[in-house]
């Protein structure tokens, strides 16, 4: 049976850059640029626990994938590659071309090629781990830790879309379903603003990419760093089709909703106009939505609920 596993590279054998070498020798060789260092993360997914069984294969290869180039883009990181490990239970020809297909649709989109990986067959269920390799110029990396005095602080994108989406999966609101389809690809299909975030290198000060809401990252921000911050709720960027929801749904949405992957940024005022020269070069929306300062934990400025009733989740921990 160990034939069935290596055909399975059949699926995962695309072109790679010149001056890359990929899969086929022991060992991937990447080119980093001179002064720079090397950015690596990963990830493991689990199914039954990050996904279920019936998940749609090429939505999951795409989401594998975003979630590591998302890390890349939150330190001001450009992608040079990734590699992949699956552990399957069975060698499902038809899962394995959706799951490869959604994959390399982001891969060659953010520029990331796969250059590596391995299979094994598993005992229980499907096993995904990525892991995702960039460089950023040395002493220009977007740490937590580099937030300043006086910062303002950014989001990219827009709120509460994948958050009402999972909502909605789960069988909650039901009068607004009808939203579904518009809602759906925010959560299973992000996509991470990779490229901006590597242009924000030695430009912004902190960044964090939002994968368990804006509180609970920015609190990373403003903990790592030793300040505080003012988050003015109607400033945060709403998406369009949560207009008119009731704002019992929406605030824990903006403010608690996870699996946005967009960026959280912390830059001084003087760098406004190149910020928003860089978003609009990227096509990246960018929103100013509050203020570092001297203090501890965040603040939510002229929210519509009290924060202590709106369900977000994790906010205690900056109470
Ligand atoms: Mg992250």
């Amino acid at each position: 049976m160990a034939g069935e596993f290596e055909l399975i590279g059949r699926h995962f054998t695309w072109p790679v850059p010149a001056g890359v070498l990929g899969v086929g020798d022991d060992c991937a060789l990447l080119p980093v640029s001179p002064g720079h260092r090397l950015a690596v993360t990963t990830d493991l997914l689990i199914e039954g626990r990050h996904f279920f069984a019936d998940a749609d294969p090429e939505s999951l290869g795409h989401k594998a994938l975003a979630v590591n180039v998302s890390d890349l883009g939150a330190m001001g990181a450009r992608p040079l590659g990734c590699v992949l490990g699956l552990s399957l239970p069975q060698a499902d020809d038809i899962w394995l071309e959706k799951f490869a297909r959604g994959f390399r649709a982001l891969a060659e989109a953010v520029g990331c090629p796969l250059v590596g990986g391995d299979t094994t067959r598993s005992v229980n269920g499907v096993v995904i781990s990525v892991t995702a390799m960039g460089e950023v110029p040395i002493d220009a990396a977007l740490t937590r830790s580099a937030a300043q005095d006086g910062d303002d602080i950014w989001v990219t994108g827009t709120l509460g879309g994948a958050h009402v989406a999972l909502q909605l999966l789960q069988g909650h609101h039901g009068e607004h379903l009808g939203l579904l389809e518009t809602l759906r690809p925010l959560l299973e299909r992000p996509l991470p603003p990779v490229r901006f975030g590597a242009s924000l290198a030695g430009l912004a000060h902190a960044a964090i990419d939002i994968s368990d809401g804006l509180l609970q990252d920015l609190g990373h921000i403003v903990k790592a760093s030793n300040c505080a911050a003012d988050i003015e709720y109607p400033l945060l960027p709403v998406l369009p089709a949560l207009d008119g929801l009731d704002a019992s749904i929406v605030q824990p949405a903006l403010l608690s909703g996870g699996d946005v992957y967009q960026l959280c940024f912390t830059a001084a005022p003087v760098a406004r106009s190149r910020i928003e020269a860089l978003a609009c070069e990227h096509s990246v929306r960018v929103t100013r939505v509050g203020r570092i300062r001297t203090g501890v934990g965040i603040n939510v400025l002229a929210s519509p609920l009290p924060l202590s009733s709106d369900g977000c989740a994790g906010f205690d921990h900056f109470a």
